[in-house]
């Protein structure tokens, strides 16, 4: 598998002088399979709108397009760059577009192809040249094909989101965004009126039960794509419940699993190359990392599986 990072940011683009080492673009990676000429593309955030353009002027001369968007939830940032993708504007493209949705009545096909109305954008969705499908998914393990296989695996965020495990000829690669850990939801202070022990013990265990099958979900991964916004003093201090997980966290996960290179990901708009550059002493210190060799994702990379 060949990967490469087209948008590493979380919530929202920023690009500029502060961000050009980084990257600005939200969320969207390249997977291609080698041996056999698949492409897969995880999320539609602004990055796909380079990708498409790269498609269009590297795969397109050798024939139609056909590829598949593994949408891993329906947040702005991961899609908001479906329109600009050149790609769906092109008559032989054909193209499946995966998801989950959180509510039955709201299709993906709704939720994403309903960008393109002329209350926000010029072209309608009737409009689009290419033949496009749209594919609800739940948790489950997809046979895609070509030996490739796909599990998903529901994550720790407001909106119903997924986590990907594609497997390719022994070699396995990742998702884990967005996302936080489980926590107990119960009371858990003995002097507070609301609190009842049995519960707060069992709520305690079922956290615990679901962060371990997250775990359980990359264990061994060749490459982990993890949620990395906040440092666990900035997540403590004001973010829990807001969907996205600490360095802390994520280095620690990864580490649990035995996942072998961790890419932290879905990087706080607010952080500065510097500021970033100022992390990696830390976090991707082997010492700290231990076997797991971890790195801050960056737009442009590329990674061989
Ligand atoms: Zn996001
Ligand atoms: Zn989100």
């Amino acid at each position: 598998m060949k990967i490469r990072f087209w948008g590493v940011r979380g919530s929202i683009p920023c690009p500029g002088p502060n961000t050009m080492k980084y990257g600005g673009n939200t969320p969207c990676i390249e997977l291609r399979f080698q041996d056999v000429d698949r492409l897969i593309i995880l999320d539609a955030g602004s990055g796909i709108r380079e990708l498409g353009n790269y498609i269009v002027a590297h795969d397109l001369p050798k024939g139609p397009i056909s590829t598949e968007i593994f949408l891993t939830h329906t947040h702005w940032d991961h899609i908001m760059g479906f329109a600009f993708f050149a790609p769906i504007y092109i008559s032989e493209t054909k193209l499946k577009v995966y998801g989950p949705v959180t509510y039955e009545d709201d299709t993906l096909e709704h939720v994403v192809g309903g960008q393109l109305t002329y209350r926000y954008f010029p072209v309608r969705q009737e409009e689009l040249a290419a033949e496009i499908e749209y594919i609800h998914l739940k948790e489950v393990r997809l046979d895609m094909g070509d030996d490739i296989m796909v599990t998903t695996k529901y994550l720790n965020h407001p909106l119903l989101c997924l986590g990907y495990r594609f497997e390719y000829h022994g070699k396995v690669f990742c998702t884990a965004y967005d996302t936080e850990p489980f926590r107990n939801v119960f009371c858990t202070d003995p002097h507070d009126p609301s609190y009842d022990e049995a519960m707060s013990s069992e709520g305690e265990q079922v956290a615990q039960e679901e962060n371990q099958r997250v775990e359980d979900f990359f264990a061994g991964a060749d490459l982990l794509v993890h949620d990395a916004q906040y440092t666990q003093e900035e997540y403590e201090s004001s973010k829990v419940g807001w969907g996205h997980s600490s360095f802390e966290h994520a280095i620690a996960a990864a580490k649990h699993s035995g996942v072998k290179r961790l890419a932290l990901f879905h990087h706080e708009p607010m952080r500065t190359d510097a500021q970033i550059d100022e992390l990696t002493k830390t976090y991707c210190n082997p010492d700290y990392g231990g076997n797991t060799e971890v790195f801050f994702a960056r737009e442009g990379m590329k990674i061989e599986l």
